[in-house]
């Protein structure tokens, strides 16, 4: 038996909170960091006789997502309660959507080049998110103010084959996601968390194996790994003849290995019924399509669109728009310039260096990069004068047209006074020279850093590598 001979067959049920101000059932806020506890009320505590009420803002946010995803939207869809009996729940129950979602039959293009292909989601469904435990040393303690904040499931279809398709596919969801003001997806807060379902089944085989359910992760790389291990661990136990169990396990981070929790819940074990406090949940079509109207322009859609109006690359536009706030600080800035493919590279190799955060929060004003890269392109400046403006520009704002002027940092494209620093740096470094004529090749790129040192870094590299080479050519 041979690993290579078979494959994973793997399944992602993301949650997704929304990006609401107030819970999905009650008024408290959503805020993250409160002090434990601080962001509750009887109806996300689940007290005896508290009622819930459907928070518009959540239903919208979920069908923008069902929309933006490709699903179908359900006009009548309804709320279930999930029993399960565990103590981040007070309520004992969860309401969720069990057998009528409110988003199904969707999927997404995912991945690049020979790796694109189609991902079926099969469902998206609204839930309340539970609360939170803080385990210490020598007890559990509970923090409600998770308790109720509202979230999407997002089920695919088990169409992923490797630790890649599912990188691929969190990646591409995540931009989508954030593009469309779901949610900010922060996995840093758990706003965006990951299970994985996964079995393994010979290569060319259409039929499932065990499915084992790997909990909560919550980072794609970690993702990537567990699948990794997961594969190998179920490859190894098939090899020896044993058989699988269904059952849940959690990613230990720092083993790098997937852990048992439990035996496998059916869904039977959650008692699903439908949630008597609520009413069925009714959209009509003019309500879909005025959400359908308000999308905003998708990444693969928006990539395509740089590339064509920008003449930039399309690995360097899929860079641009994996940012929403990065997009549109390009966009603007693309505006001040006629040198887009100039500021993109100016953008991603030089300014993306400085910037750590997410979302993109610009430490250079957007014209003022502009500026750099029509001087760029007019030829005013050098690149490595370019490059050190923005670098400048990071530490503080100042006008890099009057500094290029006042400091005299304008690129040297003077024949003549190029040709007089090249006599001269040929003159002091005859050994090179020699070198460069003995076949040695590299010994010109010494030739032209001595040169370049000479005029401060101003000089215009083309133009002074051409008349090395005429130089040292008679
Ligand atoms: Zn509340």
């Amino acid at each position: 038996m041979n690993f290579s001979d078979f494959e994973p067959v793997i399944g992602l049920e993301v949650h997704a909170e929304l990006k609401t101000a107030t819970k999905i059932f009650c008024a408290c806020p959503t805020a993250f960091g409160a002090p434990p506890n601080t962001l509750c009320c009887p109806v996300c505590l689940g007290l005896p006789g508290a009622l819930p009420t459907l928070n518009r803002r959540a239903v919208e946010l979920a069908v923008r997502a069902g929309l933006a995803l490709n699903c179908e939207i359900a006009t009548l869809s309804r709320t279930d309660r999930k029993q399960y009996f565990y103590p981040d729940l007070p309520k004992a129950y969860q309401i969720s959507q069990d057998p009528y979602p409110l988003c199904f039959d969707g999927g997404l293009s995912v991945g690049n080049g020979e790796r694109e292909r189609y991902v079926g989601i099969t469902r998206i469904h609204i839930e309340e998110d539970a609360g939170k435990l803080i385990h210490t040393r020598n007890q559990t303690l509970i923090d409600c103010n998770r308790c109720g904040v509202p979230l999407i499931e997002i089920v695919t279809a088990p169409e992923l084959h490797s630790a890649e398709d599912a990188g691929d596919f969190l990646r591409a969801l995540r931009q989508i996601l954030v593009t469309c003001g779901v949610s900010d997806c922060k996995m840093q807060e758990g706003s965006l968390r990951c299970d994985v379902n996964i079995s393994l089944r010979k290569k060319g085989s259409n039929e499932f194996g065990t499915r084992v359910e790997i909990k909560n992760i919550n980072s794609f790389a970690f993702v990537e790994k567990a699948i990794a291990y997961e594969a190998r661990r179920q490859f190894d136990i098939l090899a020896k003849g044993g058989d699988l169990q269904a059952e849940t396990r959690r990613y230990n981070a720092s083993t790098g290995k997937t852990e048992l929790m439990r035996a496998k819940e059916r869904a039977e074990d959650y008692r699903y019924l439908a949630e008597p406090d609520l009413p069925a949940l009714s959209l009509s079509r003019e309500d879909i399509n005025a959400i359908a109207k308000a999308l905003p322009e998708l990444p693969r859609a928006k990539a395509a669109r740089l590339t064509r109006a920008y003449g930039i690359v399309k690995a360097d536009a899929e860079i641009i728009v994996s940012d929403p706030s990065l997009a549109s600080y390009f966009e603007y800035a693309a505006t001040y310039t006629e040198h887009p493919i100039l500021l993109t590279g100016l953008l991603l190799t030089e300014l993306l260096r400085y910037c750590h955060s997410d979302p993109f929060d610009p430490p250079v004003k957007a014209e003022r990069i502009a500026e750099i890269a029509t001087m760029l392109g007019e030829g005013t400046v050098n690149s490595t004068t370019a490059k050190k403006l923005v670098t400048r520009l990071v530490d503080g704002d100042f006008d890099p047209r009057a500094t290029v002027e006042t400091e005299g940092l304008a690129q040297i494209r003077d024949r003549e006074t190029i040709m007089r620093t090249v006599n001269e740096t040929l003159c002091e470094n005859q050994k090179a020279v020699a070198d460069y004529k003995n076949g040695k090749t590299a010994a010109l790129r010494a030739l032209q850093g001595h040169a370049m040192a000479k005029t401060k870094g101003l000089a215009d590299p083309v133009l002074l590598e051409e008349i090395f080479k005429e130089v040292l050519s008679e």
